[in-house]
């Protein structure tokens, strides 16, 4: 055993508990990596949060003022992506959300586009939904962002004060509408003067960021940014 006092037991641990990539079971993995490197370049990234104007910018024009936006991968059907969202969501597989999150980190990185942040802000879920769920998935993947790109996280800054359904059957009005005074601001005095990134799995039609960024644009002097794990086209 002359070689345990040579390497921390976390790495050894992986000789007796196998550990696997989460998608094709591709056991040539490091301890703490979700996917195997060859999973991972499959991923299809947007390449959004290095330029301006991309499409996660462009949703959100006319519509609130937002520094900059991004989404680091293309969400599509049936695909390892959504794979691992769906085990985010529904499958407590918390360790999809860091590792989500930290893919992230790492292409902030590699922009300055985002530098003038100041702390990140997980998008809420309603109370009653976190519960059942037993976490946010928003706030797993900004703790896995911030791991590699080092910045204040306030995980409680925001709430969620009204439960919503659905919005998929909704036009954009109609979903505005229903989204007036769902979120509400916990912590103004943390987020007064700040540049803030509100962090979300995916986005879609940007409603619920949309609210979010509302509420945190009616505070004094504070501007939003916004990025998420994937874009849905
Ligand atoms: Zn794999």
């Amino acid at each position: 055993m002359r070689i345990a006092n040579l390497l921390p037991i976390r790495d050894l641990l992986p000789l007796f508990l196998p550990h696997h990539c989460e998608t094709c079971g591709s056991d040539v993995l490091g301890s703490h990596q979700f996917l195997c490197s060859r999973c991972q370049e499959k991923l299809p990234v947007t390449g959004f949060l290095k330029y301006a104007g991309n499409p996660v910018e462009k949703l959100f024009y006319g519509r609130c003022r937002i520094q900059q936006a991004g989404a680091l991968y293309y969400f599509t059907k049936d695909s390892l992506l959504q794979h691992i969202l769906f085990a985010l969501k529904y499958r407590e597989q918390k360790d999809a959300g860091y590792f989500l999150g930290r893919m992230i980190g790492y292409a902030l990185q590699k922009t300055d586009r985002f530098d003038e942040v100041d702390c990140l802000i997980p998008l809420p879920l309603h109370p009653r939904k976190e519960n059942r769920r037993g976490y946010n998935q928003a706030n797993l993947i900004a703790a896995g962002i911030v791991e590699v790109w080092r910045r204040p996280l306030i995980p409680d800054a925001m709430i969620r004060t009204r439960f919503t359904e659905s919005q998929t059957q909704r036009n954009r009005i109609d979903r505005w509408q229903h989204m007036q005074d769902v979120f509400s601001v916990a912590k103004p005095d943390l987020l007064n003067n700040r540049h803030l990134l509100l962090v979300d799995d995916v986005v879609t039609t940007g409603a619920s960021l949309e609210a979010c960024a509302k509420s945190l644009l009616s505070l004094p002097n504070t501007r939003v940014s916004i990025v998420t794990a994937a874009y849905t086209l």
